[in-house]
């Protein structure tokens, strides 16, 4: 018996005259998400992405591969069938053993692209229904509560069976590459991944920062930030990750600003630096990781003053979301255990006692002008180190 794997995505972003695009970057994305995995056979065909795996004990791999492939809302492992209601009945028999156990609920839906085939659905339903109802005694029939949904798809070559609990759900959103490009200021904390994340998942490709204040911040703590860059690049294929040095830049700012506006010039500092970087790179966006109220530096007048800066969108995605929200996110990317180990973050290392929560701009500007900012922002310039990060 011959196993598959089918992926399928979305149909509301196909309704527009893009298709085409779309599913030439979606299967050059899978193809790149496989490469190191399996050898594979791929096409495309209604709105389903077959893929065949040449060595079957990688199937689950490849299935889990595609599962982190933006565009894909579904993945499921099938059996292939002659198109022959008796094969199909035989295979469904075998391969759904294990599902249909003792005192399991099931029914069958079908479902029948290829309109030459014989049986109409409703028919398939009937005859696999009731052909399994005689091979498992002790299965029971129930369309409306089932525990498992068998179910037959007729295509075009073949015919494919496969038990619906078992699919995998996708990440959904766009593939990457549909979207141009935004630049993720990549902290070593929960929330700057998850930003990222949930960017990417628009199709928009990543280019990530880390400021960075060696000696204060250690070696340790970079490679946790590339280890981030990593995890995220398993969804969007690789990531550049520009390192700024930024040691220089906290140290004037702790020496010559009011302790209270401290955090707020440094974050100023960090999206003056990050907006070149982007633009340098044909980056149309900055990503950051705030939400409202979560700290003295993101409240709204905070990010009045930190974003007023910036020339360029400044998208914050986990603006309205609670931390237990975002939480539950970092886990489900996988970046939570690489985000909570314990590494100084820059900002940590210079946080004042009593930062202000209520900044105006003008006060921060007045904090500002003992600083060259120009010249402290050139020379943090010519200091990045450019890191070519790929999947973990
Ligand atoms: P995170 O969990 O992402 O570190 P946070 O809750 O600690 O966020 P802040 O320290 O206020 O929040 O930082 C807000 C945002 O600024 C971060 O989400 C991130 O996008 C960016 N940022 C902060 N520190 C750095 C850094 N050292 N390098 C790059 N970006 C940073
Ligand atoms: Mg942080």
């Amino acid at each position: 018996m011959k196993e598959i794997v089918l992926a399928k995505y979305g149909e509301i972003i196909l309704k527009g005259g893009n298709r085409a695009r779309f599913e030439n970057i979606l299967m050059s994305n899978i193809k790149n998400a496989l490469r190191n995995v399996a050898e594979t056979r791929i096409r495309l065909a209604q709105a389903t992405v077959y893929v065949e795996v040449e060595d079957e004990s990688k199937i689950d791999l490849v299935a889990k591969r595609l599962s982190m492939v933006f565009g894909l809302v579904a993945i499921t492992k099938a059996a292939v069938c002659k198109k022959d209601i008796e094969n199909i009945k035989a295979v469904a028999k075998e391969y759904l053993k294990n599902d249909l156990t003792a005192g399991k609920r099931f029914k069958v839906e079908a479902k029948r692209s290829d309109k030459a085939f014989p049986y109409k659905s409703p028919q398939i339903c009937l005859e696999v229904g009731g052909y399994l109802d005689d091979e498992f005694p002790d299965i029971i029939v129930d369309v409306h509560n089932p525990d498992v949904t068998v179910k037959v798809e007729v295509r075009d070559f073949d015919a494919y069976v496969y038990a619906d609990e078992n699919r995998i759900q996708g990440q959904g959103g766009m593939p990457i590459g549909t979207g141009s490009k935004a630049t993720l200021l990549l902290s070593g904390g929960i929330d700057s991944p998850v930003a990222g994340h949930m960017i990417a998942k628009r199709g928009v490709e990543i280019d990530a920062i880390n400021f960075f204040s060696y000696p204060y911040t250690s070696d340790r703590a970079k490679e946790k930030v590339i280890t981030l860059a990593s995890i995220l690049a398993r969804y969007t294929s690789k990531i550049n990750l520009y390192i700024v040095p930024f040691t220089e830049i906290q140290l004037q700012i702790r020496d010559k600003c009011p302790e209270e506006h401290m955090t707020l010039v440094m974050r100023r500092f960090m999206m003056r630096i990050a907006e070149r970087i982007a633009r340098q790179n044909n980056s149309k966006a900055l990503i950051t990781g705030e939400s409202v109220g979560q700290v003295a530096s993101q409240t709204l007048a905070a990010l009045d003053v930190t974003n007023a800066v910036v020339d360029m969108p400044i998208l914050q995605p986990l603006i309205g979301m609670d931390k237990l929200e975002i939480t539950d996110r970092s886990v489900a990317i996988g970046a939570y255990e690489t985000s909570i180990l314990p590494y100084e973050d820059c900002c940590t290392v210079f946080t004042p006692k009593h930062p202000t929560t209520n900044p105006r701009r003008i006060n921060i500007e007045k904090s500002e002008k003992h600083l060259d900012i120009e010249t402290l922002i050139e020379r943090a310039m010519e200091g990045i180190e450019k890191i070519e990060v790929f999947p973990e």
